[in-house]
């Protein structure tokens, strides 16, 4: 008997951080955050979330943010947004 069964990416969520200063360009409310999470999958069913990556970019100067450059303020944002 063959078991498949690995990882895969599951959606993505974006969410907009508003009043947010990019600490790049400076501008305000330009940074969105996009949240990937990774299940453990057996015969392609979702069993489980092994690991979420998130990442924020800013529309105005391209710049991305992992997750441990987050200012304050961001991590602030995010936590408000958590379900
Ligand atoms: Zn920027």
């Amino acid at each position: 008997m063959i078991l498949f069964f690995g990882t895969r990416p599951g959606k993505t969520e974006i969410s907009q951080l508003h009043g947010i200063t990019c600490p790049y360009c400076e501008q305000t409310g330009t940074l969105s955050v996009s949240r990937t999470s990774n299940w453990f999958h057996l015969f392609w069913i979702k069993l489980f979330r092994i690991s979420s990556n998130t990442v924020a970019e800013c529309s105005h100067c391209k710049r991305v943010y992992y997750e441990q450059e987050f200012t304050e303020p961001m991590q602030k944002a995010l936590e408000a947004h958590q379900p």
